[in-house]
């Protein structure tokens, strides 16, 4: 197998992981990079990762960077060993185990975007002690509005307060650096989108790499449509929701404040405006938005190297059936009824389904083309 096939490029150096990935919009902005830099040279910034001082060409930011394409069979292979029954059409991976949960607090519940489901888990392993902390994501303020920031949460308060989702990319994958280097931490779960997982995966298949990850306990995937990526649509739809005119916008979060309601919080100068919407309308536009170039032709929808992906949650390794079973066991997750059972089915299955099939359209046109395309099994 070349390298290019395993899903990393042979060349060495920031300058190849800017020509290869981050110019020609495959980067995912997951973070990864910069945290296996052993000279701390990368930069996280809404355009993605910056060399901010000399890079000694030690090659681990192309060997993590999910960008070019990950050897996804043979991470499964090595991962599951061929254990674990594959999902309905194989469309959402492997998995040894598939429940519809909800988190039975209510407050966990309001404030998470599907039921509160990933908070629940967290809080539970938080306050058991199986681990120390969690890496989150929060809006960023100051690194514009495509982009979410990665923040510890080690508490049920830290935990809510991070809750919900940010359709945008998130450098959370920064994180891991603090995390290995704080002598506090011992085990710590990681949230993320797929792309994220799979440099995850791709550090601890690397010797030199692994001890970066050696704390994670728990990779928690989230399903992914794809993130909201263009700054300048991004503010027209904050300026169609809210009124407030794009150019004026300087940040932005949101939060639910209930199951159908949602607080829009606009920094306009210093001042932050606040708007409560009827969430749909956000889900809504969100969904329409424009997808970004790497994310056209990723085919993996539900994190299908992690140990668990919310959509309902799908159980992959030993470790995630130890988190969940335990969550379900202190009663903080219960089975929601038909209808939020049926709805999810629904999406799991059909976004899964669309998001492939785009895929496998947009590379077969770009080979067509003789364009870059990422690495595919
Ligand atoms: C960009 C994006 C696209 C998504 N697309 C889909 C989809 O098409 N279909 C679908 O079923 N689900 C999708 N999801 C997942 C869904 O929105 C919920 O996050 C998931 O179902 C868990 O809900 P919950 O209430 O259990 O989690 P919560 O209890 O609300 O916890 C969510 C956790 O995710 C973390 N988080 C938030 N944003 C990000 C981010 N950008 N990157 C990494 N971590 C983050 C938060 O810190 C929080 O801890 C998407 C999520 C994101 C971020
Ligand atoms: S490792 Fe992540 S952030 Fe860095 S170039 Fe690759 S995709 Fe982008
Ligand atoms: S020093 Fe290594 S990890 Fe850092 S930019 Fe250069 S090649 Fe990438
Ligand atoms: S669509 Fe794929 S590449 Fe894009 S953010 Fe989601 S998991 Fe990453």
């Amino acid at each position: 197998m070349t390298d290019r096939e395993a899903g990393t490029l042979t060349v060495k150096g920031f300058l190849e992981l800017k020509n290869e990935v981050i110019d020609i919009d495959l980067c995912t902005r997951c973070g990864g990079c910069a945290s296996v830099c052993p000279v701390n040279v990368i930069a996280m910034t809404k355009n993605g990762p910056s060399l901010v001082g000399d890079c000694i060409k030690c090659g681990n930011c192309l060997r993590v960077c999910p960008g070019p394409g990950t050897d996804m069979a043979g991470f499964e292979r090595k991962l599951f060993g061929g254990k674990g029954r594959r999902t309905f059409l194989s469309l959402n991976g492997r998995c040894i185990g598939r429940e519809h949960l909800m988190a039975s607090d209510k407050e966990v519940f309001r404030k998470g975007y599907f039921g509160g489901r990933v908070s629940a888990v967290l809080i539970g392993a938080l306050e058991r002690g199986d681990i120390d902390c969690a890496l989150l994501t929060d809006w960023s303020d100051g690194k514009g509005l495509s982009m979410g920031q990665g923040k510890l949460a080690r508490n049920r308060e830290e935990v809510l307060s991070l809750a919900g989702s940010k359709y945008v990319f998130s450098d959370v994958l920064t994180l891991l650096s603090d995390v290995r280097d704080d002598p506090t931490v011992k085990r710590a779960a990681v949230v993320c989108l797929p792309c994220q997982v799979q440099a995850i995966r791709k550090m601890e298949g690397d010797p030199a790499l692994k001890g970066l990850v050696s704390k994670v306990r728990y990779i928690i995937s989230l399903n992914c449509g794809a993130p909201m990526v263009d700054e300048a649509e991004w503010g027209r739809i904050i300026e169609d929701l809210t009124g407030v005119g794009a150019e004026d916008i300087n940040a932005f979060r949101a939060y639910k404040t209930s199951s159908k309601k949602i607080m829009f919080e606009v920094k306009v100068g210093t001042e932050w405006k606040r708007f409560e919407l009827p969430i749909y309308r956000y889900l809504l536009r969100v969904k329409s938005a424009v997808k970004w170039h790497r994310c056209t032709m990723c085919s993996d929808y539900a994190g299908e190297l992690s140990d668990i992906t919310f959509g309902a949650p799908l159980v992959r390794t030993k470790r995630g059936k130890e988190l969940l079973d335990r969550a379900v066991a202190e009663g903080r997750l219960k089975r929601p009824g038909l209808k939020r059972r049926v709805f999810q089915d629904l999406m799991d299955t059909y976004w899964a389904m669309r998001k492939k099939r785009t895929a496998k359209a947009t590379i077969r046109k770009r080979r067509k083309k003789g364009l870059k395309i990422p690495f595919v099994h």
